[in-house]
């Protein structure tokens, strides 16, 4: 539910960015939201794949609790030890060795892009500066990831964009080995294709990439933005996709909430930013670092990533089982507790139906929803997930047949 009122102040006085759905929400627990009535929603959103603990974790709201009495920000001027940390707890857990933190997905990838560019100027000459990216990826919203993101849908009005980019058809090697050039400085892609519509890359693809990049000392960047810190069932994707990055971007799940992004780098890539090439203000500051700790310690220490990776498994087969019951359903893919379900009806109605039936989900796409709830999803409320599409395609054949009579 949502009061007349605050309706009609978004209306006023927000920018009209976003289209929202038609509920206030006001608290969570776990795996649950509440409405301003009280009314209970299962979140299979989880605030677009970031509240990966959950709503209201106790470790989480301590430890934020407690750092906010202590120090939320002195900026980089200054050594704080959460940052430090939590660098540390990355790099130990992961391929890379250096990190840097900023604020949001669309950051880190700008980081990255930058790096990269540096990297090929400083390594090649001032031609090796071509990202190549992959057509309907998705990598934020800045204008150079804008321009980054293989949607002309995000790009349009915008132009002129930025120059070096190049776009190349999603697990098609054939299609990137003949695009490669002695200006490309990096490769960059989504282990699997979020907001495009849930598309795994295969492995075999990787692995020629990592090749091909090694190759001809081209970097190759994972924007793990959604698809890491456990949504996939391990902390990172590329763990179970077989082949390391040499640069990875992080955000959404990462603070657990609070905002906050990273870039992590090999060494040989990771030197190439020295002081004053890189900045930002409050990337790192000791309140989001110390979420993110939190999120990482409880990822690591106990039993979450063993759930999504189950819960990831249970949620693929209800859908999977789901689309053998409906013919609306056109195909299930997805890995661990990032799933998609695509359509052959519109996925909006389906989110207003969820919606109705207290769920919610989102679409990606037209014809795609999208599920990525909190690792800590339990298996009634996956089944609660499958009954309500099960509830909702069935209504929507029989009103269909009426119709035809
Ligand atoms: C969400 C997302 C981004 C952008 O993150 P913001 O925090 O919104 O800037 C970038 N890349 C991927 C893969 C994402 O899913």
């Amino acid at each position: 539910m949502l009061t007349e009122e605050l309706r009609d102040d978004a209306a006023k006085y927000l920018m009209q960015t976003y289209t929202r759905q038609p509920i206030s929400i006001v608290r969570g627990r776990g795996s649950k939201v509440y409405d301003l009535e009280g009314r209970e929603y299962v979140d299979f959103v989880g605030g677009i794949a970031v509240n990966v603990l959950g709503h209201g974790h106790p470790d989480l709201v301590r430890a934020i609790q407690r750092q906010a009495a202590q120090l939320i920000h002195v900026s980089n001027l200054y050594y704080t030890e959460p940052q430090v940390k939590l660098a540390q707890m990355l790099v130990d857990h992961s391929f890379a060795d250096r990190v840097f933190f900023c604020n949001s997905g669309a950051e880190a990838n700008e980081a990255a892009i930058k790096l990269a560019r540096r990297y090929g100027h400083e390594k090649h000459g001032a031609d090796r500066f071509e990202v190549i990216t992959m057509k309907n990826s998705f990598h934020g919203r800045t204008l150079a990831t804008i321009t980054a993101t293989g949607q002309e849908k995000v790009q349009k009005g915008f132009e002129p964009l930025m120059p070096g980019f190049a776009y190349a058809l999603f697990n098609d090697f054939g299609a990137i080995e003949a695009m490669v050039s002695e200006n490309t400085a990096a490769i960059m892609l989504e282990p699997i294709q979020g907001e495009g519509g849930v598309h795994v890359a295969d492995r075999d693809y990787l692995k020629a990439l990592r090749e091909l990049c090694t190759r001809r000392d081209i970097l190759l960047i994972f924007d793990e933005v959604q698809t890491g810190m456990g949504r996939t069932g391990t902390l990172f994707a590329y763990e179970q996709l077989g082949v390391k990055p040499d640069i990875m971007t992080l955000a959404k799940g990462l603070g657990g909430g609070m905002p906050i992004g990273a870039c992590l780098a090999k060494e040989s890539v990771a030197a190439i930013f020295t002081p004053g090439t890189h900045a930002s203000t409050f990337g790192g500051n000791p309140l989001a670092c110390t979420a993110a700790l939190t999120v990482c310690r409880v990822l690591l220490e106990g039993h979450v990533l063993d759930q999504a990776k189950r819960m990831g498994e249970y949620l693929a087969k209800g859908l999977a089982d789901c689309k053998d019951r409906h013919r609306v359903v056109r195909e299930v893919r997805g890995l661990g507790l990032l799933q998609g379900m695509e359509l052959d009806i519109d996925a909006k109605a389906v989110v207003a139906d969820c919606l109705a039936r207290g769920v919610l989900v989102n679409a990606t796409s037209e014809r795609v929803l999208r599920f990525v709830p909190p690792l800590v999803i339990t298996q009634r409320d996956i089944d609660k997930l499958i009954e309500t599409l099960t509830a909702i395609f069935n209504h929507r054949m029989v009103a269909e047949k009426d119709v035809h009579h």
